[in-house]
């Protein structure tokens, strides 16, 4: 089976010198796919016809179909199936949730991806976690989410209440879905060339966002690599303790080391970082979680989200309440750190990301 969306744009011109067709051949399919989200290749209509009749079943661009969707007022989230029978999501915010707020009607989606089909990081507080681990995604099946969110929403106009006359409608894109994006590296950075290509998707850089539980290894390449996408890391604890109880990739990638990481990349590229950091009652909302945030993020440019833990079935943590939340925000405050409260967006249908065992609970789900 050929798998042509695996391959960048300049592999895929080789390909057609090497299967005797002009380059260009590589450039039309591109633009179908990426200008018009078109993945049949009978539908390319600027292609031979003996040749798209002799594609057609051996040519597999969309690897991934949709086989539900869940509409919340701020979220829809997908439910995908890939070719070998495991589920995975995404989730199109309405808000951009890595980043800003913005309330602006006019302001595009983002839309939120995974990584993994699982995730092999078993962090105690989270569905996929709990789920477990099948494999990596191909780059392929993570193009497939976009191409398919875009279709999504090409034919739910009203669901997203947009007047944009533009062709792409998401203008973020979060790896905060299933998986650790660093566990699976070489294919979610081919998959952002692709997206970030001029010929391809075409967003920028900055548009994209990695959340890491905090591979230290993923970090220090990603520095490297050096180019503009954001990144958050899922911080939950101050204390080496405190995070290796929640995470147990902590206890490979401890506290310290990671926070000397992280120096690195911030000395390296100047950029800021996201920390994330999942409320829960009882376990990390006390003020001297709050003093100590204040002393790991000192030396940071840093953005800090507060989100309160989403609920998830069979796990025993707990939500704290509103008015623990307003207390933890004061504790930050008077320590002197500046946060940004996340609202669990899309509670009942768990729109956190990475909450897919939770939510089609009643049907089978096959990792
Ligand atoms: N593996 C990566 C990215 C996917 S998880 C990471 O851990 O960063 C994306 C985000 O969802 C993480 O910040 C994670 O902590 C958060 N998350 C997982 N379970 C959650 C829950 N029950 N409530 C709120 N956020 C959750
Ligand atoms: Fe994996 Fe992220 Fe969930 Fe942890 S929070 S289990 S790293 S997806």
């Amino acid at each position: 089976m050929k798998r042509w969306l695996n391959l960048s744009l300049e592999e895929l011109r080789s390909l057609m010198e090497e299967i005797g067709q002009p380059p260009h051949r590589a450039n039309q399919i591109w633009t179908w796919v990426w200008t018009k989200f078109i993945t049949d290749i009978q539908r390319m209509t600027d292609l031979p016809k003996k040749w798209r009749d002799e594609l057609q079943n051996d040519l597999v661009l969309l690897p991934l179909r949709i086989i539900d969707s869940l509409e919340e007022e701020e979220s829809v989230k997908l439910l995908f199936e890939t070719l070998d029978g495991h589920h995975i999501e995404a989730v199109i915010l309405k808000q951009d949730e890595a980043t800003e707020e913005s309330d602006d009607p006019k302001k595009r989606l983002t839309l939120c991806v995974s990584s993994q089909a699982g995730c092999p990081l078993g962090c105690v507080f989270c569905a996929t976690g709990k789920l477990g681990f099948a494999r990596n995604l191909e780059v392929d099946e993570i193009l497939a989410q976009v191409i398919l969110a875009e279709e999504f929403i090409l034919q739910h106009p009203g669901l997203f209440g947009l007047s944009l006359t533009t062709p792409r409608k998401i203008s973020n894109i979060v790896f905060m879905g299933m998986g650790e994006p660093f566990l699976n590296w070489e294919n979610v950075q081919k998959a952002i060339r692709t997206l970030t290509h001029p010929k391809g998707y075409n967003l920028g850089y900055r548009h994209i966002t990695i959340s890491t539980a905090g591979i230290i290894e993923g970090i220090r390449e990603f520095t490297q690599w050096n180019q503009p996408v954001r990144l958050a890391v899922s911080l939950h604890s101050p204390f080496r303790i405190g995070r290796e109880r929640l995470m147990p990739i902590a206890k490979t990638n401890p506290l310290d080391d990671l926070m000397e990481a992280l120096r690195e990349y911030q000395d390296a590229t100047g950029r800021r970082i996201t920390f994330e950091y999942i409320l829960i009652a009882g376990v990390n909302d006390r003020r001297e979680d709050a003093e100590g945030l204040r002393k790991l993020l000192l030396p940071f440019k840093y953005l800090l989200n507060i989100i309160p833990y989403n609920p998830v079935e069979g796990i025993d943590l707990e939500t704290p309440s509103q008015g623990r939340v307003k207390t933890f925000l004061l504790f930050l405050k008077e320590a002197g750190i500046h946060a940004t409260l996340r609202k669990s967006r899309g509670r009942k249908i768990a729109a956190g990301c990475g909450q897919l065992g939770l939510l089609w609970k009643n049907r089978e789900i096959r990792l």
